[in-house]
């Protein structure tokens, strides 16, 4: 079957085309569930083209895999909650980065197989590439150390995300040893890539890379771990494309090169937003508890009713509604769309107002929103709507904190200063929707509640949201 090598290299150009769409799609709310289809289906064709490699053995084993894979991923992907997405989407890329540095693990210990064999006198026989140049070797080595950090990495990171670990781990001197071990990971590295390829020396280099992704991961804040798990999304990717190399696959480059560049510009972009850099991410201290002690804040909150609330949307000319993280863990994105189309109704102009990291992942609200029905038009972003809030009578803020927080501008002592922010405070009224007097990711106070034209109604998001929509149909009824 001459031709068969040929259908196969056509199928994985046929799915490195479909990732490339896929990935297009993705960049606009309105195309990105049909882009998520495209990239899948993909997959698929590359899976099933894999099988059909003329040295596929244990079909069987790998069947069975596929099937446990598929089923628990349905399963979870299918009951996990929004609020949950970051660490599910950290355990997925753990798997990836874990299933790179295993086939690097494989294909060292293959070749460490063969010198072995070679040694005795005997043919090579474990491995597909006969004998391993010191790029292919290299690339092995360096695909390998990059899974095995984003692997561990990302379990810390899922489990600290998931409540099970405390927000940070650190100790006296925790940089150097980190380092220290690192060094060591690399020096062993070299040494395999160098060609001495001993068992004992592959598995101390797995378990020093193994090991530096969880101290790596393990002094990071809670607050840091979406800009994380984006930087090991890249890592991944990066060591998918080094394996694919070595095995000579083009789809695993291609789909690697493609999932490493969109992680780093997603970690660029994450880090901008927050007004961080990736070391000050990785090696700074934002998301400690306590946070700053900060600027005095003087004043006080001001309680409002539903009821008045309503009725002063209710004869805006312009409303503008500023979701955040409160409103996922409240779900209330329904009933907040109910709300804005009675103001509609009533000829209210309404804007939703979306800041780049408002919620715990990126474009968290746009899928909220999206999901409630609420139209792209309505959806502004920070830098168009920011200019708007001067001319606009009420802000309607749910369960947003730290996005809306002034002190980001006038208090260089604080952790978040510097990060850009929606303008709420130039409103005419602003109304925050939040329980209590409950913090935001960053652990501050924020000034905005305490500004003269802010009201603070106070209850869950949804419960809220609710009572607005019931006062407004009883001023209409
Ligand atoms: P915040 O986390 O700052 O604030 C959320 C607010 O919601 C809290 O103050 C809380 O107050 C309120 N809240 C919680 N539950 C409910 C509920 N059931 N009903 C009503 N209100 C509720 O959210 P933001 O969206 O403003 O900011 C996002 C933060 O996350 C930023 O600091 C950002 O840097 C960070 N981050 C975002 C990432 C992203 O990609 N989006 C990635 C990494 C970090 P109370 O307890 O009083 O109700």
């Amino acid at each position: 079957m001459a031709w068969l090598p040929v259908v196969i290299k056509a199928c994985y150009f046929l799915a490195a085309l479909l990732f490339i769409l896929g990935l297009k799609h993705m960049s606009s709310p309105r195309s990105a569930r049909g882009g998520i289809v495209w990239a899948g289906f993909g997959m698929l064709v590359a899976v099933v083209a894999t099988f059909a490699l003329p040295d596929m053995h244990h079909l069987g084993l790998i069947l069975a895999a596929v099937l446990i894979g598929v089923a628990a991923a349905w399963w979870s992907g299918r009951r996990v909650a929004m609020t949950a997405m970051p660490q599910m989407v950290a355990l997925y890329n753990g798997m990836g980065g874990g299933a790179a540095a295993a086939i690097g693990a494989a294909e060292l210990a293959g070749y460490a197989g063969n010198a072995i064999t070679l040694l005795d006198g005997g043919q090579f026989t474990a491995s597909g590439a006969a004998s391993p140049g010191t790029a292919q070797l290299a690339l092995a080595v360096l695909g390998a150390l990059i899974g095995s950090v984003s692997f561990s990495g990302s379990l810390i990171a899922f489990a600290k995300l998931q409540g099970w670990l405390d927000k940070r781990f650190t100790f006296p001197g925790q940089r150097v040893v980190n380092l220290l071990v690192l060094a060591a990971a690399v020096v062993l590295g070299a040494m395999i890539a160098g060609g001495q390829l001993s068992m004992p020396l592959i598995a101390a280099f797995f378990v020093l890379a193994l090991l530096f992704g969880l101290m790596m991961t393990l002094p990071i804040g809670g607050a840091d771990m979406p800009v994380v798990i984006s930087l090991y999304n890249a890592f991944t990717g990066l060591a998918v494309a080094f394996e694919g190399f070595v095995l000579q696959n083009e789809a695993m480059i291609i789909a690697g090169t493609v999932v490493g560049a969109a992680g780093t510009l997603l970690t660029q972009l994450m880090a901008k937003a927050m007004n961080r850099s990736i070391g000050n991410v990785l090696f700074g201290s934002f998301g400690a508890a306590g946070g700053a002690a900060g600027q005095a804040i003087g004043g006080s909150q001001k309680p409002i009713e539903a009821s008045d609330a309503a009725v002063m949307m209710a004869y805006a000319e312009r409303v503008v509604i500023v979701p955040g993280y409160g409103m996922a863990v409240a779900q209330a994105q329904h009933k907040v769309w109910e709300f804005a189309k009675l103001l509609i109704e009533r000829g209210v102009k309404v804007r939703f107002a979306i800041h780049p990291v408002a919620g715990r992942m990126p474009g968290h609200m746009n899928v909220l929103l999206a999901e409630a029905g609420v139209p792209y038009d309505l959806i502004a972003d920070m830098d168009d709507i920011n200019p708007e809030f001067p001319n606009t009578d009420v802000v309607l803020v749910i369960g947003a904190n730290d996005v809306v927080n002034p002190l980001a501008k006038t208090d260089p002592s604080s952790p978040i200063y510097g990060m850009p922010i929606l303008d709420v405070a130039a409103a005419r009224q602003v109304i925050v929707i939040k329980r209590g007097k409950g913090t935001g990711f960053a652990g501050i106070e924020n000034a905005l509640f305490y500004a003269d034209n802010a009201r603070m109604l106070y209850g869950d998001g949804q419960a809220a949201a609710g009572q607005l929509v019931a006062e407004l149909k009883a001023l209409d009824g």
